[in-house]
């Protein structure tokens, strides 16, 4: 089936509300399978089954998406213990927050309990209890979100827009659903204007007069729940472009005062495309969000947002590093001094020292150990080496150590080069 491109799409030809031939023509025909079967179930089961928010706005923009997000207006859990026994899939359930996660291969169907949500107070986590499809929508964060599609045979591919989300799509704004969305969930500011930037939106009036009001509610918000945005963020194409606006509206600075999402940023960013693969761009985006922090401000940050260990290494040893590049900018360095420099710092810390340095020596420095210097092993192994009679201990370490060095400078090639440096390093042991 000829699927949807975008230059082929127009939104306001959409026509009637009903989408039953659009989703035939955007789901691939394996998931749409698969959709079918469990709205069946569902209906088996006196529930009823939605399409609910991303994927709703992209299927009307065209743009795709097989994050399929579904509501079931009944229980998700137990309908997706049901579908789990078709087909090869794996299911993950979480009774207590009544949803649950099937994976068929490449695709993953999201499945959630329709529920209700209220806020405590301000920042805070709500509390969640179930509900009816339109309780579902009315929690969510705006309104071109806050649509639904419903997959129930006797309604198939109506859509439901109780916030006029299609409308706001059509005049490409972000809209939030009431005046106190973002004062009960600040992390929304970051998600609108991640949204804003990547469609290319407008905020609407009142929607940008309350975020920019709402700014320093983002001191109510969780470590983990900052960084949870700021990693959507970064899986962005571009995130630079929210950095920046983030940073104009002074609500980045709110993570970091020192934070400015200026050109460098930028600049970096755009580089660090260049050097990786997409899956390696969200840690490294970090690294260089962080690169203009005094040590100190670092350390701040890392608790504030509560990073993993694994990051967090990361981050400090990009500043450790950053504070030790003089020593590499200079034309005539042996490859053992470079390698020795850097071996016990994250290869992401380098790598963005590599992007960020100005200097083009230090970069092809850091380039050199991170695309060679870092795999050079030496070929003769412990066992070896005892045959040649140098003795396990502290004379096997140093023995090493010193093929390992001449490797890496290339005085040094093959396995024979090596036993001749071995023995000749026993022999002036033996002498000593
Ligand atoms: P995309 O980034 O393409 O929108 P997605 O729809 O999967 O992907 P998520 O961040 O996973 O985006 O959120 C899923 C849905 O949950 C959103 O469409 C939104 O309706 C809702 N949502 C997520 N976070 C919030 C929030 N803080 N407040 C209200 N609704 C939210």
């Amino acid at each position: 089936m000829e699927k949807i491109t975008t230059s082929q799409f127009k939104l306001a030809k959409i026509g009637p509300m009903n989408l039953a031939q659009r989703i035939e023509q955007y789901l691939p025909e394996q998931v749409l399978e698969l959709v079918k079967t469990t709205s069946k179930q569902a209906d088996k089961l006196g529930g009823k089954l939605y399409l609910v928010g991303g994927v709703v706005r992209d299927l009307l923009l065209g743009y795709p998406n097989f994050d399929l997000d579904l509501v079931v207006e009944g229980d998700a859990v137990k309908l997706a213990q049901q579908i789990a026994g078709i087909g090869q899939s794996k299911l993950v359930v979480h009774p207590r927050f009544g949803t649950a996660k099937l994976s068929y291969g490449n695709f993953i169907l999201d499945m959630a309990t329709a529920r209700s949500e209220s806020y405590a107070k301000s920042g805070a986590l709500p509390t969640v209890a179930p509900g009816t499809l339109n309780n579902d929508l009315s929690r969510r964060d705006f309104s071109i979100n806050a649509m639904a599609i419903s997959l129930a045979p006797g309604n198939y591919g109506e859509l439901i827009d109780p916030y006029q989300g299609r409308s706001d799509l059509e005049q490409r704004l972000i809209r939030i659903l009431h005046p106190k969305s973002f004062s009960d969930d600040a992390t929304r500011i970051l998600r609108a204007i991640r949204y804003e930037q990547r469609l290319q939106f407008g905020l609407e009036t009142q929607t940008a007069r309350l975020l920019k009001q709402d700014i320093p509610r983002l001191d109510t918000i969780s470590g983990d729940r900052i960084r949870h945005e700021l990693e959507l963020i970064f899986r962005e194409k571009h995130p630079e472009h929210a950095i920046k606006r983030l940073g104009e509206l002074r609500a980045l600075q709110r993570l970091s005062p020192s934070f400015k999402g200026n050109g460098w940023i930028a600049e970096k960013f755009d580089r660090a495309r260049c050097l990786n693969k997409p899956n390696q761009l969200p840690p490294l985006y970090f690294c260089l969000l962080i690169y203009q922090l005094s040590e100190r401000e670092n350390e701040q940050f890392i608790r504030h947002l509560n990073v993993p260990k694994k990051l967090s290494q990361a981050l400090h040893d990009t500043l450790h590093l950053k504070a030790r590049l003089s020593l590499l900018d200079k034309p005539c360095i042996k490859a053992s001094e470079i390698y020795y420099l850097l071996h016990e710092y994250d290869p992401l810390a380098i790598q963005a020292n590599a992007i960020a340095s100005e200097s083009s020596t230090v970069q092809s420095h850091l380039q050199l150990f991170l695309t060679k210097l870092r795999y050079v092993k030496t070929l003769l192994n412990g066992e070896e080496l005892k045959r040649l009679g140098i003795s396990s201990g502290p004379e096997m370490g140093k023995t090493l150590q010193i093929l390992h060095k001449a490797k890496l400078d290339g005085e040094i090639k093959d396995k024979g080069d090596e036993e001749k440096l071995a023995l000749s390093i026993r022999a002036i042991k033996e002498e000593d």
